[in-house]
Parts: C-alpha cells; structure tokens; sequence
C-alpha cells in the first residue's frame, strides 16, 4: 500500500490509532507507511506531568493539564483496554481509582505491547498543515525542538489526535485587572500545596471545579467557594466549602456574587473548560465543534465531512475515554484500508444531525454515558475491535454516581467489577483523604 499516514499525537488517542494499525499488520493486512507527531517527548498526552506551564522547552504553547496528585475522577474499569486488562499489566488487580502515574505506566505499557514507539517522532511539533486539492495530499510542516530542524512532508491521510482539552477558556470578571492575589486557570494549576491556607474562589461547576477543589482542601487551603454560572454542582460539601451564584465582580480582596453576598478571597482558580484549538490548521481543515458527544462536522464522530480523508479522534466531551479511542481508531484505519466505505456527502451530514438531535434528548447523565457507550458499540460493530462489555462498564460509572452522591470525597474508596477480566477489584489500601503520596510505587504497595 503505496499511502502515507500523518497521526499528530501521541496521547491515549493516537496510540490508539498507532495500535489498530499495528494490530492490522500483525494479521497480515498491508498497512500505509505512517509517521505520528508528538511535540512531547514521551507519549501518554494529558497523562504527562509538567511542572511548566505557558510555553514548553521548545517554545510550544505547554500542552498540560494535568496537576500532581491528581487521581482519576472515574472508575478505572470504564476506560480498560478491552485487549489489555490492568490485570495484565500489573501482574494482578488494581483498585479502581488509580493517580495519574499509574494510569500512564497503564497506557504506556499498552503502546509497549503493540511496539508503537518506533513509529513516534518525539520533540516534534506540527506548526502547519495544508491541503493541496491538485495533488490531493496534505502538506505537513513540523519542526524537531531538539535538533531545531524543520521538515515538509506529504501524506495521503491525516489523523488529528491532538486533544481538546489545553487551551483554556479565559473569562474576564470586572476587577480581575486589580486584584493582588493570584488569578490562574486549571490548566495552569500544578500543585494543591500552593494554597495551603488560603481561602480560595473557584469558578464553573464541571469535573475541573470539584476536584481541583477537593485536592485544594485536601491539602490544605482554608476554605473552598465555588461560584456557578449555571447551576450549582450539589454535592454534600465539607465544612469550609460553599457554593454560591455567578461572580459579578472582585474589588478589595472581596469576591461579590451576583445574589448580593460576598467573601473575602486570596486566589481566583478559574475552571472554565477548555476550547478546540487547532493551531496548526487553517480554517478550511478545522473543526468547529462545542465539547459535546455528538460533534460538528464528523461523520460517525471521526471523519471530518469537509475533506473525508481527513479523521480527528477524542473530540467528543468524555465519559468514556481509551477504549473510545479504540472504537475511533480501529474504525478510521479501517476506512483508510478501504475496508469501510462512506458513503455520500448528504448522508455524512444526515449522519451528524441526526446523532446531535439524539444526543439533545438525553436527558440525565445516566442516558449520556449509555449514549456514548452506544456509540463505542456501534464503531465496534464495524471492524474487528476487541469488544468491550458496555454493560459492565456502564454499572461501575451508575455506582460511581452513586458514590459521589454519598460521599464526595469518599467515592475514591470504593471498587467496581472489570468489564475485561470480570473480577471485581480490590478496595485501595488508604482512604483518598489520607494518601497524601500517589507515586506508582505507593500505589501498588500491598494491594
Ligand atoms: P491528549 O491526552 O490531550 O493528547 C494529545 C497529544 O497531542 C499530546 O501528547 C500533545 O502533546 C500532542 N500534540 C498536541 N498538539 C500537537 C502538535 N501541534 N504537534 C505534535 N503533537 C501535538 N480521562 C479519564 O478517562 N480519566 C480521568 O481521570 C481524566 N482526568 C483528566 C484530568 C484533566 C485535568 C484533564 C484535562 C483531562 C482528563 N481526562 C481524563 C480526559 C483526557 O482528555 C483523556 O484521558 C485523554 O488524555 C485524551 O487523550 P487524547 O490523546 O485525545 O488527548
Ligand atoms: P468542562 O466540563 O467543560 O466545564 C467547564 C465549566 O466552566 C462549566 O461548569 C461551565 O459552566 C463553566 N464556565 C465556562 N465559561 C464560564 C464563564 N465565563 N464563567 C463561569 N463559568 C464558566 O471543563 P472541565 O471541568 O475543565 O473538565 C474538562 C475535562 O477534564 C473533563 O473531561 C474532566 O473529566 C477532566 N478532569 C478530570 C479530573 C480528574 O480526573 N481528576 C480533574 C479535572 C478535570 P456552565 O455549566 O454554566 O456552562
């Protein structure tokens, strides 16, 4: 097979397309020459820790998110390999809300058991990308941060696995210009130890707001305000935690709220969501989508519909994560193989108005997560995916719910079934609350 294959990416999503087309190989199907762009120099994506924020070693905008001592904030047996159990990796069963360097040794031992690594060009950062429509070939102009070199390459193919949750959000508030404490969004926020004492004011009401506050108070921090601008998160907070209505305005160390209450603050933590930035394409390749399930623009979730030979992986919002991006990856190289036709223009358009129509009657998150494991199921169908049992998977994310609702900083405490070995995992060896270290070594000590 004469084609070329750029993957930009070696996060969760592009290894997973590394996998499916090494998996094709390993069967005995020709697969396309392809080369995967990862500006990191390790794979793993969000999973990466960085102590760096704004600009990277290599003068690239910093691409992590992730803070220390972050742990999973769902169950570890919802985003399990179908074809590579934790079991597998770690000798034995884990308990089911790993830190973050457990959950990257997880990752990285799966690229390992494909051998995907020689197929990453480490340090190199795709800077631009065009269509030629004359050639039919996407022009790729990346550049090696350690070597400082750039290269211009044509590819037949593009898969874009780049992530969508890095650049941040940033809104303005009256007042921010003047206020002396510190002002950081979440993509920023690294380390809970550096609000010990103080009272901090968190904005938005998603996953980044309840556990970036939860690590803060967990280390620390004198107290915990959370302000929404839709509706409030409604857990059973600690004591030093209150959530309150929209922010107005920040004048004299006070945060005034938009019910007329105020409180005194030292630092502004701004978990606002992220946006899909793409700034290596120009704006006839990028895709314009809100963090939803159903995306804009993409046939079946992958296929970007203004240029079919184009794919972008992970862009829905997440319930379900690495065996998503399975079901994403084994489906687009299938149709880079020729083995899945498209079909025409109309019917990829149909194909996303129909799936943003039924994803706008969901109405709970239980029908969300069903929603998406529906989806997962339906690629799956379409190529030899490894199946993954859904219903497995979806009771330990209703437990979990449930948990949170108990207990929102207990939930970590508890163990679920695994979709893939179907054994029910062991309970950690220390409460949430009191492990303070969540190095890997800690972690699998007597579990
Ligand atoms: P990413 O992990 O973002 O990887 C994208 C890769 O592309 C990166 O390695 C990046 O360096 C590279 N890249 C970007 N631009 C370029 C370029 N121009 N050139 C070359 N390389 C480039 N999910 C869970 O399942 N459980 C969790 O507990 C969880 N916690 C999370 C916590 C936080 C704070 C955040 C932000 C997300 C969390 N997620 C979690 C969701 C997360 O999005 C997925 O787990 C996963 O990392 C997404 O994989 P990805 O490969 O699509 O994107
Ligand atoms: P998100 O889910 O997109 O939520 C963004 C929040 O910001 C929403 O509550 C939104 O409020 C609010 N917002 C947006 N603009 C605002 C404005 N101008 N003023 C006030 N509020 C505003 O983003 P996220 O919470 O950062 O989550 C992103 C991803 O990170 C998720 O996949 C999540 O699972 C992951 N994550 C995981 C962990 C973990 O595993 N431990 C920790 C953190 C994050 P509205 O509802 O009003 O729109």
């Amino acid at each position: 097979m004469n084609k070329r294959v750029a993957i930009i990416g070696a996060g969760p999503s592009g290894l997973a397309q590394l996998c499916a087309f090494k998996a094709a190989a390993k069967k005995g199907i020709e697969i396309p020459e392809i080369v995967c762009f990862e500006k990191q120099s390790d794979c793993g994506g969000l999973w990466n820790y960085t102590w760096r924020t704004g600009v990277d070693e290599h003068g690239n905008l910093c691409h992590g998110s992730m803070y220390r001592f972050l742990w999973s904030n769902g169950p570890k047996e919802a985003l399990e390999f179908a074809d590579y159990s934790f079991e597998e990796h770690f000798g034995r069963a884990i308990a089911s809300y790993p830190p973050r360097p457990v959950l990257l040794d997880y990752l990285r031992g799966r690229a390992g058991k494909y051998a995907v690594r020689k197929l990453i060009r480490f340090n190199t950062c795709v800077r631009d990308v065009r269509y030629d429509y004359g050639t039919e070939k996407f022009i790729v102009i990346s550049r090696d941060g350690q070597n400082d070199t750039e290269k211009i390459e044509k590819f037949d193919y593009l898969v874009v696995a780049s992530g969508h949750f890095s650049m941040p959000n940033v809104p303005y508030y009256p007042g921010f210009e003047k206020f002396s404490g510190r002002i950081l969004h979440a993509h920023d926020f690294r380390d809970a130890r550096q609000f010990v004492g103080q009272e901090i004011l968190i904005l938005g009401s998603s996953h980044s707001a309840e556990d970036i506050g939860s690590q803060c108070w967990k280390y620390g921090c004198k107290s915990v305000t959370i302000a929404h601008r839709t509706s409030p998160i409604g857990y059973e907070w600690p004591q030093n935690w209150m959530e309150v209505p929209a922010l107005e305005r920040v004048a004299d160390g006070l945060a005034y709220f938009c019910n007329g209450q105020s409180k005194k603050i030292d630092s502004i933590i701004l978990c606002t969501g992220y946006k899909h930035y793409f700034g290596f394409l120009p704006d006839s390749l990028r895709l314009k989508t809100e963090n939803r399930l159903a995306t804009s623009e993409l046939y079946k979730g992958v296929v970007f519909n203004p240029n079919p030979a184009m794919f972008y992986l992970g862009m829905q919002d997440q319930w379900y994560t690495f065996n998503m991006f399975d079901a994403q990856a084994w489906y687009v190289r299938d149709v880079i193989l020729g083995r899945i036709l498209l079909p025409n223009q109309k019917t990829m358009e149909d194909d996303v108005e129909d799936r943003q129509r039924s994803e706008e009657a969901l109405d709970d998150d239980f029908a969300r997560i069903r929603y998406q494991g529906a989806y997962i199921c339906e690629l799956s169908e379409d190529t030899d995916c490894h199946a993954l049992d859904i219903d497995v998977a979806y009771k330990a994310f209703s437990e979990w719910k449930s948990h949170k609702k108990k207990g929102i900083m207990t939930y970590r405490d508890h163990a679920y079934k695994s979709p893939v070995t179907g054994k029910l995992s062991p309970v950690h060896h220390t409460c949430w609350t009191d492990a303070m270290d969540d190095s890997l070594e800690n972690y699998m000590k007597d579990c």
